[in-house]
């Protein structure tokens, strides 16, 4: 396994780390702590939890799991999405129960997907409260889990409570988000990517990113780990585990590898302009829209349904679980067509947004 430094902590971390939000019978605590004992057995060191992941069992299963492992061999990275600093206690109390630790490695002010969210977090007190846990010893590193644009993000990170960040980054996303990786990397932070495989769409669309598999990767899921994790700020890549299996194609894709030279990043960076044609890169250019509309989310759930059906279930799932919102927000749209001259991709936003919009919520 390859291990990179944790921002400035004094921790080094996997390169692949265990995201425990996708375990296929989450009712069966011991089998799936065994893919939790896999991944450390294949030398994986940070997992990664939160409340509500997996009808809520996920923090049992990575406790039932870290139960079984030797001390200090492990980090674990739990969350909260509280504003309220009494709710967050409650709910960082509640975790180290279920982990059946004494302190939480890496704690995350959780989901900050709007800029209105930070502000939130301050006010409701939460940020303070998890600070007031740090100066206990129940937090050891406290970090931020975010969807913000680049700027956005910036300004959080900058206000000095953060060590690191979590948030998305893919091939999908990589144009848009590169500002935001690089911003935190140069800030010394440590950077943690969600959804390096875009949530399943990369390897569900092997032909289309068939880009990230060059000569010597064994397939595009290595590629796309990869791509990720040669990048110099990315410290790990946060993959979504369900089998053993798959703990095994992350940990290969990044045993004994050399990291890509910037020539092959800079070609895949190149390349994966086709592959993203006619989807949303949630650039943001688009915006402001004077009626309201978060036109990048919505053109994200839009992606869904490009790559994965029409099922509107691709399109409602994601707008309520990933971005917090509900179709009929598209309806707020005055068809003024503003954003179609700022898209970069040519979208015909309009079009897409009368169609979420008739979808139920
Ligand atoms: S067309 Fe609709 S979404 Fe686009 S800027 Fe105008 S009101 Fe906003
Ligand atoms: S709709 Fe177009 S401009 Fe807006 S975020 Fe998506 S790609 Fe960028």
């Amino acid at each position: 396994m390859w291990y990179k430094e944790y921002g400035k902590t004094d921790k080094r971390i996997s390169a692949v780390s265990f995201g425990a939000m996708r375990f296929d019978n989450p009712d069966d605590i011991d089998a799936s702590a065994q893919v939790v004992l896999h991944a450390h057995r294949r030398g994986i060191n940070y997992f990664d939890t939160a409340p509500g992941y997996c009808k809520d069992k996920s923090e049992d299963i990575v406790g039932a799991a870290v139960r079984q492992m030797k001390p200090d061999t492990f980090y674990l990275s739990t969350k909260c999405m509280a504003a309220s600093g009494v709710d967050l206690r409650k709910s960082l109390e509640r975790s180290l129960i279920r982990l059946g630790v004494a302190k939480i490695d890496f704690f995350h002010i959780w989901c900050l997907v709007r800029p209105e969210q930070w502000q939130e977090r301050l006010d409701g007190g939460a940020v303070e409260a998890a600070m007031r846990a740090k100066e206990e010893g129940l937090i050891d590193h406290l970090v931020v889990s975010s969807h913000l644009p680049g700027a956005a993000l910036r300004k959080v990170l900058e206000t000095g409570v953060f060590e690191g960040v979590t948030l998305g980054y893919c091939a999908l996303n990589a144009a848009y988000r590169q500002e935001a990786v690089n911003s935190a990397g140069a800030m010394g932070m440590g950077v943690v990517t969600m959804n390096p495989l875009g949530g399943g769409v990369i390897p569900q669309n092997a032909k289309r990113f068939e880009c990230l598999q060059g000569p010597g990767d064994p397939s595009v899921v290595a590629g796309a780990i990869r791509f990720n994790v040669s990048q110099k700020a990315v410290t790990s890549a946060l993959v979504g585990f369900t089998t053993k299996k798959h703990v095994d194609d992350a940990c290969d894709a990044v045993d004994n590898f050399m990291p890509y030279d910037s020539a092959r990043l800079e070609s895949i960076r190149k390349n994966l302009g086709a592959a993203v044609e006619h989807l949303c890169t949630g650039c943001g250019y688009c915006m402001p829209c004077p009626a309201g509309v978060p036109i990048p989310q919505m053109m994200d759930a839009y992606n869904m349904r490009l790559l994965q059906g029409t099922d509107p279930k691709n399109v409602t799932n994601r707008l309520k679980w990933h971005w917090t919102i509900s179709p009929s927000t598209a309806r707020a749209c005055t068809l003024c067509g503003a954003c179609e001259q700022r898209c970069t991709q040519s979208l015909p936003i309009r079009d897409r947004l009368k169609e979420i919009g008739s979808l139920g919520d």
